[in-house]
């Protein structure tokens, strides 16, 4: 298993890709920040339409990481992303939404799944932890933002469970892909944050939490969720982690900590071909 960056079909794009995601059943890419339109603080690749971008800039942004991914943006499908938990089973009359006005995305929800073909889901992310998931058996997707929030209340495992309830899924044939996401190394969090994660996750917080001075401590976002995956039935050799930092590599990614709170937004989209 391993997350390359690979070079799109268009110029100067790239496109991050897990080899665990076999391409002949399903499309799949992260972005990085470099090919887009957008500058200053939003330099270049801005996906995110809810951090005061030019509306246009945006929409060409996008368009051009569907083109790079051989996908027409007008099928996607985005969600507010609230640092919710909320999951929305998506189908095909939801096709276009959020692709070209953030209020129109469906709103109060944190993760989308769906079995419709040709239905890519599209989410953002600064730092929160892209979650891919795919069953290459039953054909089914899902995607979910992994924010500290999301993750101490287990959004990741929660999009399984769903995916399991609703399509009929074994986790045991989910696929995953864990994308660029603020590294231990970078995300220290307070004492009232490490112990939400403590409670919430007894049989692994050792090694997700690591104390540093002072009542703080570093954790690890990428590896709680996961463990928490894994909690839900998912094989660990199923489940892809890029391992990338996105504040260490604030120039190849968005990174809401390291680029100071004013910063674009990557996006990860998953389609069923
Ligand atoms: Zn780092």
């Amino acid at each position: 298993m391993s997350f390359s960056l690979v070079s799109g079909q268009l110029n100067n794009l790239w496109i991050g890709k897990f080899s665990i995601f076999p391409d002949d059943v399903f499309v799949h890419g992260i972005s990085t920040r470099h090919g887009g339109v957008s500058q200053g603080a939003l330099d270049s690749l801005n996906l995110g339409l809810h951090v005061n971008d030019k509306v246009e800039n945006v929409k060409k942004n996008r368009e051009k990481f569907f083109a790079g991914l051989g996908l027409k943006l007008n099928i996607g499908v985005s969600c507010q992303q609230v640092h919710g938990f909320g999951i929305a089973k998506v189908t095909k009359e939801q096709a276009g939404r959020g692709m070209y006005a953030y209020e129109d995305s469906i709103p109060g929800m944190d993760a989308l799944i769906t079995n419709e073909r040709a239905l890519p889901l599209m989410l953002y992310f600064a730092d929160c932890t892209p979650i891919m998931l795919a069953d290459p058996i039953k054909k089914v997707i899902g995607v979910a933002h992994g924010g500290w929030k999301g993750t101490v209340k287990s959004i990741g495992r929660k999009t399984v469970e769903l995916i399991v309830k609703e399509y009929g899924c074994q986790p045991a044939d989910i696929l995953a892909g864990i994308g660029p996401a603020i590294g231990a190394c970078c995300y220290e969090v307070g004492s009232e944050v490490a112990e939400q994660f403590q409670e919430a996750f007894p049989n692994f917080a050792q090694e997700i939490l690591t104390k540093s001075t002072d009542e703080k401590f570093h954790l690890d976002l990428a590896k709680t969720n996961k463990l928490q995956l894994m909690e839900a039935g998912l094989a660990e050799e199923k489940i892809d982690v890029a391992n990338v930092c996105t504040a260490c590599n604030n120039r190849q990614f968005f990174s809401y900590r390291a680029d100071g709170g004013r910063t674009g937004r990557i996006a990860a989209v998953l389609s069923i071909r």
